[in-house]
């Protein structure tokens, strides 16, 4: 596969300019040059092959050949609610989040969570998220939601599955169309209180036990998204 660029705008076929973090990375760290091939994205399903025309300083001119729709998408759309985890581990999280083919992170807000992001956390969280689906080949990007409280998170919803982590909670078995979109919650650091467990059981939220280890919130929040993805909303 073609080197991968992200260019934040609407793209076709024809000639188009790249510039800032982007054209940087193609002319200083992969030391493209004209007559290269690329591969853009911009999000909207589609890998834009191409080719380099020109190699300015402050920009990079391409000429791109088609637009060629390719689905790396999950059937059924998922969306994983956790508490941003400090430092390089949101990092991690993010990238391993958007190569499980995850739809959306919703940053959530416990009673025990410690990071409230601000604007600036959820522009680095977008970031990581461009420079995994460069990687992956991913051509719609995860969504970064804005920061929600369980409380209004936990809200039902039609035709979806609802799934908690909880460390020996007992589980239960989703009734679920393949397609059906699913939501997964995984607690903070300090874990749910005994208020936020009931408050799932009320609102109709499944019960997943992930095994007899206490895992660090972003392993729980790739092991959901792993077993969402690899074995279907099936709880038993
Ligand atoms: N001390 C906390 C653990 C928090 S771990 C407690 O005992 O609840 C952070 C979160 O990861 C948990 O709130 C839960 O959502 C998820 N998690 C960690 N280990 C898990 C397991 N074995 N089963 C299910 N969920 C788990």
């Amino acid at each position: 596969m073609s080197e991968r660029f992200y260019a934040s705008c609407a793209l076709e076929p024809g000639p188009v300019e790249l510039e800032g973090p982007e054209a940087h990375h193609l002319a200083a760290v992969c030391r493209l040059r004209p007559g290269d091939a690329v591969c853009l994205f911009n999000g909207d399903g589609a890998d834009y092959p191409g080719v380099v025309l020109n190699v300015a300083k402050k920009y990079v001119t391409l000429d791109i050949h088609e637009r060629r729709p390719v689905d790396r998408e999950l059937p059924f759309p998922l969306e994983i609610a956790v508490s941003v985890p400090k430092g390089d581990r949101a990092q991690v999280l993010i990238e391993k989040l958007t190569e499980l083919g995850v739809t959306a992170f919703v940053p959530l807000i416990c009673q025990r969570t410690v990071i409230h992001p601000k604007e600036g956390t959820l522009e680095k969280l977008q970031r990581y998220v461009i420079e995994a689906s460069k990687q992956c080949g991913r051509n719609v990007l995860m969504r970064i939601e804005t920061p929600r409280t369980w409380e209004k998170y936990a809200s039902p919803q039609e035709d979806e599955v609802r799934l908690f982590a909880h460390p020996g909670i007992e589980g239960g078995v989703a009734k679920s169309e393949p397609r059906n979109r699913t939501r997964c919650v995984i607690g903070p650091e300090g874990g749910f209180t005994a208020e936020e467990v009931e408050f799932a059981r009320v609102h109709g939220w499944l019960g997943v036990d992930l095994g007899p280890r206490i895992l660090r919130m972003e392993t729980a929040a790739l092991a959901m998204a792993m077993r969402v993805t690899l074995f279907g909303t099936r709880n038993s």
